[in-house]
This record gives C-alpha cells, structure tokens and sequence, in this order.
C-alpha cells in the first residue's frame, strides 16, 4: 500500500448509515475531517430498534459543518436504504464509499427468541446492508470505483450466547461481503468486513464500566480509514478484519487436506470414520477462497481401490 503523509478522502462521498452515534458517528467525523463529503444517516430509534429521532444525526451533521467539514442528514432506515443512497446521489452527485454500520440488538436466547425479534434484526443488519450496497451499486459500477464495508461482529464469526438473530445476520454479512468482492473486482469495486469492538449504546448493555471506559470507537477508526481508502489492495477485497483496543487483525478460512474416498457402493459412515483423523486434521490446511474443485477431486477418488465394508 502507498503510505502518503496523511490519508485522505477529498471529494469522495462517503456514507456511513448509523452514523448518529458509536462507530458510525466515529467514521463520520473522520472522514469529514480528511476532506470527504459525508452523508450521516441515522433513524434515531432506540438500541433495540424502537422510535425515531432525527436530530440524532443533525447534530453530527452540525459538529461536521462546525468544524469546517461538508455533511448532509440523512434520517431513513436502512431498510429503506435506496433513500439514503439518492440522498448523496442528489447532494453529491456520486457515491464512493458506502460504510453499512447501522445496527441494533434484540438479545433472546433461542428458546424465548420471537418471530419479531428474529426478523427486525434481519431486517436491519442484512437486509438494510443488501438495500443500500444495491443501490449504490450502478453508481459504482459507472464510475469504476467503490468501497463497501459491511459491519459483522465476532458474534457472527464465533457465535455469542443470547444473540442467534445477531450472530446470524452479522455472518451473513460476510457471505454477503466476499460476493462483492468477486462481483466488484473488475470495476474497481472493494468490499470488506469488519468486526468491531468498542464502547457503545449496544455494548453498554452487556460490558462492565471499566470497559466500557477502556475501548474508544476512535480506536476503530483507522481501520475502516485503510480499508475504504483508494489505496487499498485488490487481493484484500472480501477480506474479514477485527479491531479492538488498538489491535486490527484480518481472518480467514481454513480447509483441513481432508479424506478422499472413492465413491463406491461401500462407502458408509463406517468406512469414513477409519479415515476421520484426515477430515479433522489441520495440519497443512488451505486458506481457500473458493470451493474445492469438486471435478478434480472426483477423478482423483475414483482412481483409488475399492473400499473395504
Ligand atoms: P450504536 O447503537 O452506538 O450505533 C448504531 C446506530 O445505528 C445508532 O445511532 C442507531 O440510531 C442507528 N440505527 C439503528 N437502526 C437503524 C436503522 N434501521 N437505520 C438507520 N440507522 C439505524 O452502536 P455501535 O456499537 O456503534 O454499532 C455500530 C455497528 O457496529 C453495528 O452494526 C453493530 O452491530 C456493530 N458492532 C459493534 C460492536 C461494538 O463493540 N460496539 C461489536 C460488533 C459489532
């Protein structure tokens, strides 16, 4: 990556949904400040999705302007997100950067988890990240160049007690991410994921205080900084990054060498099973970024001797 004196976003138009606070807020005043125009959308509900308020994100547009830097308001739901894209668009005139950060909780466990709470956090977390990257996504294409990056959290990538609907949109995020980066990489399109860790409305209703007080969003920043910045490298599209408390490290998939076997009438359960130290062995492991070639594989097994019952 080119490492010029200072990074900076002048005239591009960066969209950062949630932004009336948390992270969201974080990125906004960030990139305003390194020159960028800067959509801040924010419903202004409450954590678990209630209400509306949109002085939520006047008053960052207000710091914004304050300080000398270009912002508009934007206050729909992401779940209408093609407004918020035509909010920059008309204010604008491009899109360049599209941060899908907006999010909110609805902790259950499974056995008391409602339809509701199950669709409101798919709604807002995937479905609004699909509304608003589907919108942005002509725009990107036309000018050849864009960068999304959608919020997971570890408790998509690891799971997380009492956060199934959590947990399952936010590692949808990342199927959703990776298939961007394959679909954007001809047009200068760059997606990534990001897992997130800092102080916030939503953490403060599971962190202790000294927490709480120890992790600072502004610590997040600089990643999100590289990663929708024009430098960033091709081969780092669909790539899943963490921050917390001033680390940032980036994750991949591992694929075990695995057992091949030859697809013949006696291959059971218990043929495999002889072979299951294979299938759970990561020593050597892939990091793929796409399926095993399956036809391969299937010339290769079949060349093998019968199996044994
Ligand atoms: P936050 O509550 O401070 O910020 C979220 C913002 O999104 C709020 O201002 C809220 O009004 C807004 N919002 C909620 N629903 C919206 C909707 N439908 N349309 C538009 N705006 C909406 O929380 P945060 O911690 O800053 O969260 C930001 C993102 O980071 C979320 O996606 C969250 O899931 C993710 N995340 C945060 C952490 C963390 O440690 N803080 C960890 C993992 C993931």
């Amino acid at each position: 990556m080119t490492s010029p004196q200072q990074i900076r976003y002048d005239n591009r138009v960066v969209v950062v949904t949630g932004a009336g606070s948390g992270l969201g807020k974080a990125y906004a005043l960030f990139f305003a400040e390194r020159g960028a125009k800067v959509v801040v959308n924010d419903l202004g509900g409450a954590f678990n999705g209630g209400g509306q308020d949109g002085r939520v994100a006047d008053a960052v547009v207000s710091e914004i302007q304050r300080a000398g830097g270009t912002a508009v308001a934007s206050y729909d739901s992401v779940e209408n997100g093609e407004r918020i894209i035509a909010t920059a668009t008309q204010a604008f005139g491009r899109i360049d950067v599209l941060i899908n950060n907006a999010g909110i909780l609805r902790d259950v466990t499974l056995r008391n988890m409602k339809d509701e709470d199950w669709d409101k956090i798919i709604a807002v977390h995937l479905t609004g990240a699909w509304k608003t990257t589907r919108a942005a996504w002509p725009w990107f294409r036309k000018q050849r160049y864009g960068r999304v990056v959608n919020t997971s959290s570890t408790s998509g990538l690891y799971g997380n007690f009492g956060q199934g609907n959590y947990a399952a949109a936010k590692l949808a995020l990342v199927g959703f991410t990776e298939t961007l980066a394959k679909e954007g990489a001809k047009y200068n399109i760059r997606a990534t994921a990001l897992a997130p860790s800092s102080a916030s409305r939503l953490t403060a209703t599971v962190w202790p205080p000294e927490m709480m007080a120890a992790m600072d969003p502004a610590w997040v920043v600089p990643l999100v900084g590289v990663l929708v910045h024009e430098s960033l490298p091709a081969h780092l599209s669909g790539g899943i990054f963490e921050a917390a408390a001033g680390h940032y490290d980036m994750l991949r998939w591992e694929r075990s060498r695995g057992a091949l076997l030859r697809p013949d009438e006696n291959l059971t359960p218990d043929v495999l099973l002889r072979s299951w130290d294979k299938v759970v062995d990561f020593t050597d492991a892939e990091h793929p970024r796409g399926v095993a070639g399956a036809m391969g594989l299937l010339q290769r097994a079949n060349q093998l001797p019968p199996n044994v019952p």
